[in-house]
Formats: structure tokens, sequence, C-alpha cells
């Protein structure tokens, strides 16, 4: 006999004593999803899973074992969120209110993912709209959109549905916007077709798109409050886009090689190796070419802030490094000694902390460390404290200069590391290659790092019941 039973979100069928899921949401699935994705399934619909073994899944709803009446396990419960960055902290950039700390008593990785198929590929953790968090990991150059199963333990490549756009994006670097609370809302990306909200959908193993903008897009997009903007190459040259109106900015600007957008003071500012597009609501955006002789040196983090609260990039001119006021038509300049890794108040000189103003004298405490280089990975932020903390990476070497050990010509030896009042090495990564290319992740309740040359991905638990 088969029975139907429906949930508020599903509709399975039930023959013999074995749960199939056959719709969610008011929609006929597809296909019946292979058993064994099913208990993935059950949990992003908020769903316990049977521990006692009469049966692989049960529609969510339940909280008995029907055959042997023996309680379910714990059903999926919301991660509570971190709270939202301060204004004074520029958004776009790796910072965190995630509580990181318990990294300063960690060792070597207790937490292993493989790497998606196609490994050069942003990922992103997100609920998504749906009970538990899940990670992505978009290929854009190979227009592939990969989604991991933790219970299967298997990437799923999610399959293109009605019509769906392609993903690829090549113009400038790539940054994706979180989404909204609406079931599959992934959020928005750049494409090279336009600006697309992407719609997950995993219980067909599929993708769909929303084009927000069709235009060739020269840049990310960036938000400010609750205007969405972005940068499209146009035949007529590049225009900013705001709300679906495009203002044109001229031809004689990059029509690629951006960086992604930083939000700070109610303005965005979209970075460029030969100058800085800057922009606020219900205003032209205004081009602001660099200083004549001054070459920003963007690979060496982002815009660092002083105490007085102005945004500031790394560059380099005839005298040698400097840092240029971002924002100004006439901007400040302040020489430094020597190159200073880093972004947002947390910056080092070589192994030591810059503390203050990003152009003043780092802290030496122990000079021991002066033979490596310490290049900041993600941001711990915590408003009860001015120390700078969070997750770095040391580059072992005594005597090469910044942008070589950022483009070595050969493995380096390296360890990544938390920096704090106290200190740990996380891990150590004897030949280590393009030190630019590993990017750190929060997901599922640990610190993720990520390279794509790595077969796995390599985490720390931040809790313990994670
Ligand atoms: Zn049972």
């Amino acid at each position: 006999m088969a029975y139907v039973w429906d949930t508020q979100a599903s509709r399975w069928q039930e023959r013999d004593g074995r749960f199939q899921l056959i719709a969610t949401r008011g929609a006929t699935l597809a296909a019946a999803p292979p058993l064994a994705r099913q208990p993935d399934l059950v949990r992003l619909l908020g769903g316990a899973l049977p521990q006692c073994g009469c049966a692989a899944v049960y529609p969510e709803d339940f909280a008995f074992c029907p055959e042997c009446g023996r309680a379910l396990g714990a059903r999926a419960q919301r991660r509570p969120m971190a709270a939202p960055l301060p204004l004074h902290v520029p958004a776009g950039l790796p910072v965190s209110s995630e509580a990181l700390g318990a990294l300063a008593h960690k060792g070597r990785p207790d937490l292993s993912l493989p790497a998606p198929p196609n490994a050069h590929s942003v990922l992103r953790a997100g609920h998504y709209g749906f009970a538990e968090e899940r990670l992505l990991a978009l290929a854009p150059a190979r227009n592939v959109l990969q989604y991991w199963d933790p219970l299967a333990a298997v990437w799923q490549i999610l399959s293109p549905r009605g019509g769906a756009a392609p993903l690829g994006f090549s113009a400038a670097r790539h940054a994706w916007l979180g989404g909204g609370s609406a079931a599959g809302d992934a959020g928005l990306i750049p494409t090279d077709q336009g600006l697309l909200r992407l719609w997950i959908d995993p219980f067909d193993d599929a993708y769909h798109t929303e084009t927000l903008c069709a235009a060739r897009l020269a840049a990310a997009p960036g938000m400010l409050q609750r205007h969405l903007a972005c940068l499209l190459a146009t035949d007529s040259g590049l225009a900013l886009w705001c709300d679906g109106a495009a203002e044109p900015l001229g031809r004689q600007l990059p029509a690629s090689g951006w960086s992604q957008p930083y939000a700070y003071d109610g303005r965005l500012f979209w970075l460029h190796a030969a100058g800085q597009l800057v922009w606020q609501p219900q205003a032209r955006a205004q081009w602001l070419p660099w200083p004549a002789g001054w070459q920003p040196r963007l690979e060496f983090g982002g815009p660092a802030q002083s105490r007085d609260g102005r945004l500031w990039l790394h560059g380099h001119e005839a005298g040698g490094y400097s840092f240029c006021e971002l924002g100004s038509a006439a901007p400040e300049r302040h020489p430094v000694d020597g190159a200073r890794l880093g972004f947002a108040q947390f910056l080092f000189r070589r192994s030591h902390a810059v503390v203050g103003d990003p152009w003043e004298s780092e802290q030496v405490v122990d000079p021991q460390a002066a033979d490596s280089v310490l290049l900041p990975l993600l941001r711990a932020f915590h408003s009860d404290s001015g120390q700078p903390q969070g997750v770095v990476l040391r580059l072992h070497h005594p005597d090469a200069r910044a942008e070589d050990l950022l483009h070595p010509a050969a493995p380096l030896r390296a360890s990544v590391e938390w920096f704090g009042r106290s200190c740990a090495v996380l891990e150590q990564l004897p030949r280590l290659e393009s030190p630019l290319e590993l990017r750190p992740l929060l997901y599922a309740g640990g610190f993720w790092l990520f390279h794509p040359r790595w077969h796995q991905l390599r985490g720390w638990r931040l809790e313990e019941s994670a």
C-alpha cells in the first residue's frame, strides 16, 4: 500500500514503511531525489534523522520513529547570526564579527572536506532560506555551480533550469552579495551577461537565475543604504547602474580590472590600477585618477584606516612606499619606510603589527621574528578590543621584497597563525604556491581555508557542539 503524507513544506510517499520526498512547497519534483540525497534534504527542511536504523529518512515534522517509537535525532538549528559589523568598519574586506577566539588555543586542523571538482571557485556559505547552512562553490571560468551535501559528503553539480543565464565572469574580481530569506535565494552575482540573482533548488539539484540588469558588467556589484549599484561596460564606455538606471561615465574609464567595491562612510569605492571610482546615492559618480607617479599596491590587502576615520591605500612612488588618501580629489600622502600588508587596522610591517595610523612605526614585540612577513587573511572584529587579532599567513623568507613574496617564483615555506594577545600556529605549509589565492571561509561552526591547488579544505572547529 502507498500513502501520501503532507507536511507544511513537503509531500512524501510512503510505501512499506519507506518514505520518499515527492514535492516541496507545492512544487512536484522533476524526479524523486536519490536515496543518498534525502538526509540532506530533510535537514534543509528542518527535520531530524532517525538514529534507530529503521529507515533512512522520515518527513521533517516527525519527532518519533513510527516503527520503534524512539525519538529522532536533533532537529536542524539555525546558528545565531554574527552581529553586523559597525559602520566604522569598511564593508567588502575580510573582517568577521564571529567569535574566532577559540583559534588562539588550536593546533592543526580538526576538520576537512574535499575541494570542489572545479577547484578555481568562489566559495560561499549561507542559509539560502533553508533550515541549515550550506556551502556553494561557483567556478566562473567554467560556468559551473557546485553544492556541498554534508550528509552524503559529496559535491553535487547543480544543473541550469528554466533558461538560466551563464554564470561566467572574467572582467574583474568576483564578489558575491548576500541573499534574502526566501528559500533558495543564493544572492547576487556579477556575470559577463549581467547582474543576476541566483536561486538554488537542492531538491532538484538545479539552479535558475533572475536577471536584474542585462548588460556586460565591468565590476562586482555593491550595496549601500539599500541601493544596489554596479559598473557596466557598454558600447559608449563605462556606466554606473543603480536601482535600474544607468549613468554614462565616459569612454576613457577602464572596462575591466576593478576591485570589488568597498562600502564606507556612505560611499562605495571601486579601485583600479589607474584610479578610483567613488559613488554615493543621489550623486554623480566621481573618477579620481591616482596622483602622477603614484602606483597602487592593491594586492597588499585593501583600504587601511587612520585614527581620524579616513581610508588610505598603499602604493609606491619614486621616493618609495606611501599611503594615499581615498575619496579625495586632492589626496594627502604619507611616506612609509617599507611595505605594510593588510587592511582596515589589521596591518603588518614584516612580522610586526602597525597600530594606530597606517604610517606609524610597527610595534616590535619579538625582535627574533623579523625574518618573516605576515599577510593578514581574516580580521576578527570585537568592539571591546583595540588589539588587532585575526588569522594571518606567515611567509618565511629573510630578505625578499613584499611584492616578490606575494608572487613567488618557487613555493614558499609558510604557516597559518592566529595573531592576538596570544598567538598559535594553526598549520605549517612547507611548500605554498600563490599565497594570494588562499581564502578564508566561515562555515558550519568552523574556520576554513581554501586554496585552488589543495585537494582538501582545512578547517578548525570554533564551537564544541558544531
Ligand atoms: Zn526506529
